[in-house]
């Protein structure tokens, strides 16, 4: 069995790009409306010792809401699901300022440069946007920059939100192909049921498969500040491990959490160890999306084709759903409507729904032009595991 201390210390030696995303409650300091200085000088010093070893460090944090509930009126005891969207855009639009501005002080003090960037789930469902937004963060961590990053509260709308800052420390992992993510919360990983409740409960150091018993031990968020909970840290470990990324949980709250966690093998944290992954960077991209264009709902003898890696054909297609363009992201489903794989459709929603159920050689006299043979092709696409 893995020495499961000795294995955190290892992924996150042998990891050359480490997302960490930092709690609400961590970052905000016992007055309302100001950061946790002393306890971010102390990360930004871990953070430079991962540097000073060669490592690229990009920090998603969250706090922007909670630093500005204040100014908003906005108790201190109301969970942040029940805080009216326009409030808590109108807080994030206060608080956010203050949450760079106590990073930016942190680096300052060891000469580093903090960069920060605001992002909503579109700019990384796009993968022209994605690709852009990548870019910029390599263009920052090349020249040493820490980028801050935060989702762009004030412009993201209810429906399309990442909602909770583990998801989208995970979909910045992905995006610059991180080979882990640690989540700096206020526990120190996963238990076998709450243990602020429950004296019995135990702490799991390593979890090598994520099962429905696992799934069921991350309860809700619990009120206050935070939005994630338990529940959203393990949705984020499936997405992270699906990708090749290592994701670690632990305790962020005493001050040097981060070094401990990196040099101390007592460091308690529960780490999600990632499947071998030989997918592409677009390919799994594709598999973490969330807003999918459109749906495509394929026979049984497409699935089996599908499995044995064979690309979707236009005559294994019973119907099309949605209003997509040629190289949008779609979803594939079985007829009870399963989600069966991930792809980008090399047609339009139109001029699908023309050639559903026909053969591709009889495309030209479809459409009238020749287009691609398949309707979504296998590079293209990432099947559900
Ligand atoms: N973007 C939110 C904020 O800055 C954080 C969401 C979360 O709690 O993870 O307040």
């Amino acid at each position: 069995m893995t020495d499961p201390a000795h294995s955190t210390l290892d992924i996150l030696s042998e990891a050359k790009i480490i997302v960490i995303k930092i709690g609400s409650v961590l970052v905000r300091g016992s007055e309302l409306d100001q950061v946790n200085q002393s306890w971010l000088d102390a990360l930004a010093q871990d953070v430079k010792a991962l540097q000073d070893q060669g490592k690229k460090v990009v920090i998603v944090s969250s706090g922007g809401i909670a630093l500005g509930r204040k100014a908003l009126g906005i108790s201190p005891n109301t969970a942040p699901d029940k805080i009216p969207l326009a409030q808590k855009q109108a807080a994030s639009a206060v608080g956010q300022f203050h949450v760079f501005h106590g990073y930016h002080d942190a680096f300052e003090k060891l000469d580093i440069i903090t960069a920060q960037v605001l992002l909503t789930v579109g700019d990384t469902e796009n993968w022209r946007m994605n690709l852009n937004a990548r870019e910029t963060l390599y263009t920052l961590l090349e020249r040493n920059i820490i980028p801050v990053i935060n989702e762009n509260d004030t412009v993201s709308t209810g429906e399309i939100r990442f909602g909770d800052n583990d998801r989208l420390a995970v979909r910045v992992g992905q995006m610059i192909l991180a080979d882990a993510v640690v989540l700096l919360s206020t526990i120190d990983g996963l238990f076998t049921s709450d243990p602020q409740k429950d004296p019995q409960a135990k702490h799991i150091p390593v979890i090598d498969q994520i099962t429905e018993e696992h799934i069921k031990m991350g309860g809700d968020a619990t009120a206050g500040l935070s939005t994630g909970g338990m529940k959203s840290k393990i949705t984020a470990a499936i997405s992270a491990i699906k990708s090749g990324i290592h994701l670690i949980i632990t305790d962020g709250r005493p001050s040097h959490a981060l070094k401990d966690l990196c040099e101390h093998a007592e460091k308690r944290s529960s780490i999600f160890i990632s499947q071998y992954c030989d997918l592409s960077a677009r390919q799994k991209w594709l598999g973490a999306h969330m807003q999918p264009k459109g749906v495509i709902t394929i026979d049984d003898g497409a699935i089996q084709a599908l499995h044995k890696g064979k690309s979707l054909l236009p005559v294994g297609v019973k119907s099309v759903d949605g209003d997509f363009k040629r190289g949008d992201p779609v979803e594939i489903r079985d007829g009870l409507g399963n989600r069966i794989a991930m792809g980008i459709s090399a047609y339009s929603a139109e001029d699908a729904n023309r050639l559903k159920g026909k053969q591709s050689r009889e495309i030209p006299d479809i459409l009238g032009f020749a287009g691609r043979d398949v309707l979504v092709h296998r590079n293209d696409m990432v099947l559900e595991v």
